[in-house]
């Protein structure tokens, strides 16, 4: 038996409901695995068996936190005043799961994982051929669970609003609306003044130079060691679209894809990912097993894998360091200096694919998803009409035509699991890295100093883990950075970033 006995954690009431949280817990560790495995290495055949088990997993988990003893135990336990943040903390969030499970019958949880576990082997074939046709009845179901989903919950205005919640605790509508009123046209203006100086260049002959796949996932590999150390409790693995896992203690979960060319796409999934799983690699020890390790607020998730991507992974001072490696993987690119790696991995240019979008328009790739969620939930559009809906967004905020449902409506794997409501979380955790950012140089250097040495990236990773990773999920978004940064979530330090980095880069 592992010891539960942790610093943190005192109170004996609460240490009485982590006893029957762990057996809930070892529940969700091997769905995960299952989860994990489904998209990396199960035959295709596997889904329906894998979607059974997976379905029967959830609903004994749910029966088992529904346990009256259990229930009693929280309920008593919120009334206590004698608990500490971290303690409250747990509460906090199983009383959020316990509320989720209250409202929801168990039949429609069942049926909401069995039905996104067989979509996401459908959504596969359906990328795949780029037939929406093959995908849109699941969809259709998924986007009508949801509706159910945000009428089991409630809401005030929006059933939106209930989706949203499920991601980032308090999460509405309205503020996502305001968060990208405010961005939203200086982002298009700042392209537009990018596309118009002299010296522009809308694409680089690296995207398409081939690189040789093995080689490039050593090169993954390598990068890993060389910014985290040893690999002993961090693996990297190849999946359609990238994600990060955490099993729990000494066992976090990445994966990349490879394209065989346009190395920007591998190398940033591995960045990005990476910044989730130092996250829950860097959460206190004395919160494992328990509901608060490792980060819940997707938006603050979202803030640390941007960070690595963004400021990190796409910094000159940065790819100083592993430009070596990297072109002793591929010799082919020993035709490219370091200024044009650089150059290529920050070109802008309005595009088709979300993850591999330039960091300023990005957001209006997020924009998109968030309206045709929104409309959809709220029963303005059709699953039928989406192809043509995303067709025509696509024309008229980033000016690109998009060939195939497959770099259209089909690219993100969201949507099949039943992610409704996840995008927005993406934008705004994106905006969060700034003001990371911002406060991290305030109060240790500027990254591109820090950068020039490994005792500077571990000071990188230091900060990160007193200011963020190491509460868990201790603190909300809003408390957490309130904490952290001494002032209210502001998407200026975004703007400001963007400005000035791109303004240097195109002399505007
Ligand atoms: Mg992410």
């Amino acid at each position: 038996m592992t010891e539960m006995h942790s610093n943190l954690i005192k109170h004996p009431s609460i240490r009485k409901i982590l006893e029957h949280y762990r057996v809930i817990w070892s529940l969700n560790h091997l769905s995960g695995l299952g989860n994990w495995d489904l998209e990396t290495y199960m035959p295709e055949e596997g889904s329906e068996a894998r979607g059974e088990a997976l379905s029967k997993i959830a609903s004994l988990s749910q029966k088992l936190f529904l346990e009256k003893e259990f229930v009693e135990l929280i309920k008593e336990s919120s009334k206590l005043n004698d608990l500490n943040d971290y303690e409250k903390a747990i509460i906090r969030m199983l009383l959020r799961d316990l509320e989720f499970y209250e409202k929801l019958p168990s039949a429609f949880i069942e049926d909401f994982v069995k039905t996104t576990s067989e979509a996401t082997t459908v959504w596969r074939k359906a990328k795949n051929s780029s037939n929406f046709s093959l995908f849109e009845p699941y969809l259709k179901k998924i986007v009508e669970l949801c509706k159910k989903k945000a009428e089991y919950l409630g809401y005030k205005e929006s059933p939106y609003d209930a989706l949203l919640d499920r991601y980032e605790e308090g999460l509405t509508t309205k503020e996502v609306e305001k968060y990208f009123a405010s961005i939203k046209t200086i982002l298009v203006e700042l392209t537009n003044r990018i596309k118009k100086s002299e010296s522009y260049r809308g694409s680089h002959s690296l995207e398409e130079e081939k690189y040789d796949i093995e080689t490039m996932h050593k090169f993954n590999q390598k990068l890993l060691k060389f910014i985290h150390g040893e690999l002993t409790h961090l693996r990297i693995d190849v999946s359609s679209h990238p994600f990060s896992t955490s099993l729990g203690k000494g066992d976090a979960r990445i994966t990349t894809r490879y394209k065989g060319k346009d190395f920007a796409g591998t190398y940033g999934s591995t960045m990005h990912e990476y910044g989730h799983s130092l996250y829950e690699i860097q959460s206190h020890n004395d919160l494992h097993y328990t509901p608060i390790a490792g980060g819940s607020s997707l938006i603050v998730h979202e803030s640390q894998s941007r960070f690595w991507e963004n400021f990190i992974g796409r910094s000159e001072e940065f790819l100083k360091l592993i430009y070596g490696d990297l072109v002793e993987a591929q010799p082919s690119f020993k035709k490219y200096d370091l200024s044009e790696i650089y150059k290529y991995l920050n070109l802008v240019k309005p595009s088709l694919i979300r993850t591999e979008a330039d960091e300023i328009t990005y957001h209006l790739h997020i924009l998109i998803r968030f309206e045709i969620e929104k409309d959809l939930i709220e029963g303005k559009i059709d699953v039928k009409d989406l192809p043509k809906i995303w067709n025509e967004k696509y024309k008229s905020y980033l000016g690109v035509d998009v060939p195939s449902d497959r770099e259209g409506v089909l690219q993100d794997i969201h949507w099949s699991g039943g992610s409704i409501g996840y995008f927005p979380t993406y934008s705004l955790g994106t905006a969060l890295s700034a003001m990371w950012k911002h406060h991290l140089e305030k109060e240790i250097g500027d990254i591109p100093q820090l950068l020039k040495s490994m005792d500077g990236i571990n000071k990188i990773k230091d900060w990160l883990k007193k200011n963020i990773h190491e509460y868990g999920s201790t603190y909300t978004f809003r408390e957490l950075v309130l904490k952290s940064c001494g002032e209210e979530f502001n998407p200026k330090y975004l703007l400001e970033y963007l400005e000035d980095k791109y303004g240097k880069m195109w002399n505007l």
